[in-house]
């Protein structure tokens, strides 16, 4: 509870710091190198918080804390005393770049005592992490003879100081030293950076570095006044912007716009402007607050695992950027300078907003130096089939503006500034591509039929509106899979039934007479929404999810079926239900379907011409149960990446097992045969729609099993109908007949040898 006396004592903290800031301008601004001006801020601090210590230590190479300035302790320390990150009191506030206040700092369990300093007599310690650029510089220590609690005031007067100092070793001669060296090699000398991949395919274009340094020069407010109207005012620019950005994010576009609103509801986070407007108090300029909050956050976050929380620093990082823009008078990140035609976008992050800006014909690739596969922006760029390399170590410091960049997103590797053989391997691939895509684009008017005229039929998997178009410039015959939990995952918000109807009904006018198959929420595990809590699990992928949750929160999976079956609006739909292991729960699902269906139709709603009920199979107990699902269902698609994962107990997500269970192992061929033979008994269509059924050698495999129906992503249905129209079907059978009845762990190599000799392309 704040007490009556607080505001007065804030006030009267505000001042002070602001005295302390005006004073660190001048030594800031006046002549000398770091040294001399650490000394004199070391002492001027001490001064100004009445403290006997005041210490600034700074990091070297090899995660070493050294002494670099203090008033209070032996000045032989200096240069001398070394920590290491992590320990003592000040290597943990540089590992956990959080602030220490404590009264009895000797009684601390990481207290580590370094004779040289002399720092026995002292008792309390206060002491922040120097921050710049998310990453810790160094720590600012004040310390009391005295016990004594720190009020957060005084925290926050240290903390917006050793943002000030993080300006001076930012900018010292500390790089002169030759210790970082490594770092700055990079310039002209060609570079290969290997990240991991976020979206297949190559491209080459030149750098664009997104967030052209803004670095901010006026650290400390003249007046704080004048600071918060320029604040108010760019809050205000921005805002706007963002308004008109949404309002021009066509309708078509509605996850864009959905992605955008989110933005919006964020930019008008009150803690966050809040902590903005308390830094310009203090005594910073406009910019240098906005900077201060993100650097303070920036450092928070860096050590959270939550790939949720991880996004949403990510939204604020995109947020802080455009007000930093707006007070520099600019309105967005993309519009600086002339872009080249072909932009390598270089970021260390970015939010799907600022990708949006950039002019999507222009695009030819992302760099991230950080960047996860579930964030926003990776789904955006999937969208925008543009290849995508994320988690390039040091990236930022590699490349300059308009470098030249080869991004192969296939290999998870960026070259920058390829040197001539590199050069000449991609003109020959992207050559050869270009001629791959030219046959393709013809390849989408003929049918996807083999030699011996076998016709085959090839579905999208789809997520997000931006498929959409694919599904016919593709020639594709439907949508074998639309993954309903992505339009959710990419909201802040659980959308409600008419947003979902909406949703639905333009995801049905897009596909015009071609069918689609919604599956209904796959949430959980791996998958999380923003706005729904979960405990967390032992082993997620076991967990709950999918329609676990649908059954065991029916309000949701009804709210679902309801848009589904609202949004079909008298056409025809395909609704599934992921990850039935019992047939009962289908049982269950089909009920709630039915109590739907029975209440759209009583408030006069059209229901569908045709309504076809389908599950997932992924988990193996199915297979035990053939006869009662198949008697229940009107199709069936294998999600074969969940079905091999529980098949060999072999988490799909992990690198370490993603070579060791092959797909084309007798084992799961012979599975896949099981349920084709019974689908097929049963006169129940079954597809695949797992990742194997977009792999030209997996899918022809596929078919030598039988199998008619393949859903894959949308670039990956060029490839396929091209193996499909140069393969013969019956030598391909009776060769996938023989090797399934075979020993050995998997038929690649003989399927590819098939493959070579007969010129199929896989
Ligand atoms: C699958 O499991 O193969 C599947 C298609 O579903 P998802 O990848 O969305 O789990
Ligand atoms: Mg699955």
């Amino acid at each position: 509870m704040a007490g009556a006396g607080e505001p007065i004592a804030f006030a009267a903290e505000a001042g002070a710091s602001r005295r302390l800031l005006a004073r660190l301008r001048d030594i800031m601004a006046a002549s000398g190198g770091m040294q001399s001006r650490l000394d004199k801020i070391v002492r001027l601090i001490a001064a100004e918080m009445g403290a006997e210590v005041c210490s600034c230590y700074v990091v070297r190479p090899g995660d070493v804390l050294e002494l670099f300035a203090t008033i209070g302790l032996n000045p032989e320390a200096v240069h001398r005393t070394r920590l290491r990150i992590g320990e003592g009191l000040v290597g943990e506030i540089a590992a956990t770049a959080r602030s220490l206040a404590i009264a009895n700092a000797p009684a601390h369990p990481n207290f580590a005592y370094r004779p040289e300093t002399g720092e026995d007599p002292y008792q309390s310690l206060l002491g922040v992490p120097i921050l710049r650029g998310g990453r810790v510089r160094g720590v600012l220590v004040i310390q009391h003879r005295h016990r004594r609690t720190y009020s957060e005031e005084q925290v926050e007067t240290l903390e917006t100081v050793a943002m000030v100092v993080a300006e001076l070793a930012a900018n010292s001669d500390l790089a002169a030293r030759g210790e970082l060296a490594a770092e700055s090699s990079g310039g002209i000398l060609p570079s290969r950076l290997e990240g991991v991949t976020l979206n297949a395919g190559l491209a080459q274009g030149l750098a664009v570095l997104h967030r052209p340094q803004l670095t901010v020069r006026e650290m400390v407010a003249e007046d704080p006044a004048a600071e918060q109207a320029r604040l108010w005012q760019a809050v205000d620019a921005m805002h706007s912007s963002l308004d008109a950005l949404l309002a021009e994010t066509a309708a078509d576009h509605a996850d864009s716009r959905d992605i955008l609103e989110t933005y919006r509801m964020i930019a008008e986070d009150r803690g966050w402007l809040t902590r903005i407007t308390d830094a310009i108090v203090s005594g910073l300029t406009a910019e240098a607050a906005v900077q201060r909050v993100q650097d303070d956050l920036r450092a928070r976050m860096a050590h959270m695992t939550d790939p949720y929380m991880r996004e949403r620093l990510a939204d604020f990082e995109d947020l802080a950027n455009r007000l930093l823009l707006h007070l520099a008078g600019r309105t967005s990140a993309a519009a600086i300078g002339t872009l080249p035609d072909d932009i390598v976008l270089i970021a260390r992050s970015i939010g799907p907003a600022e990708l949006l800006d950039y002019d999507r014909r222009r695009l030819r690739a992302l760099v991230l130096e950080e960047g996860s596969a579930a964030s926003h922006v990776a789904i955006v760029a999937r969208a925008l089939d543009i290849p995508v390399v994320a988690q390039c170590a040091d990236l930022l410091s590699r490349v300059e503006p308009l470098d030249q960049v080869i991004v192969d997103g296939d290999n998870a590797q960026v070259f920058i500034r390829p040197a001539d053989d590199v050069q000449a391997v991609f003109n020959e691939t992207a050559a050869m591509r270009a001629r791959r895509r030219e046959q393709q684009a013809e390849m989408a008017k003929l049918p996807a039929e083999t030699r011996d005229r076998v016709a085959v039929s090839l579905h999208i998997n789809a997520g997000l509106l931006l498929d959409m178009p694919h599904l016919h410039d593709t020639g594709a015959d439907g949508v074998g899979l639309y993954r309903t939990e992505i339009p959710f995952m990419v909201r802040s918000a659980y959308p409600d039934v008419a947003a979902q109807t909406e949703l639905y009904a333009k995801v049905l006018d897009q596909a015009g007479d071609k069918p689609v198959a919604f599956r209904t929420l796959d949430i959980g595990g791996d998958k999380r929404l923003p706005y729904f809590s979960e405990v967390p699990q032992e082993n997620p992928a076991l967990g709950w999810r999918a329609i676990r949750i649908g059954l065991d929160r029916p309000a949701m999976l009804r709210n679902q079926l309801r848009a589904l079956l609202r949004a079909s609006a008298g056409r025809p739909i395909s609704i599934m239900f992921p990850m039935v292991a019992a047939i009962a729960e289908l049982d269950a699902a089909r009920r709630l379907l039915e109590r739907e269906r029975a209440r759209v139709a009583a408030e006069g709603h059209p229901l569908p011409e045709r309504l076809r009920i389908g599950v997932m199979i992924e988990v193996p107990s199915l297979l035990w149960q053939l006869p009662s699902l198949l008697s229940r269902v009107d199709f069936v698609s294998v999600g074969s990446n969940d079905l091999l994962q529980y098949l060999f107990a072999s988490d799909r997500g992990n690198p370490k097992l993603s070579q060791r269970y092959d797909p084309l192992s007798p084992i799961m061929l012979n599975v896949l045969k099981q349920l084709i033979d019974a689908a097929e008994a049963a006169g129940v269509p079954l597809s695949i729609c797992g990742e194997m059924a977009g792999r030209p050698l997996e899918a022809m495999a596929l078919l030598g099993l039988g199998l008619r129906r393949l859903a894959a992503a949308p670039a990956a249905i060029g490839p396929l109908k091209t193996m499909i129209r140069s393969l013969e079907m019956a030598p391909l059978t009776d060769l996938v007949e023989r090797l399934r009845r075979a020993e050995g762990e998997t038929m690649r190599p003989n399927l590819k040898a098939f493959a070579r000799d007969r010129g199929i392309p896989v």
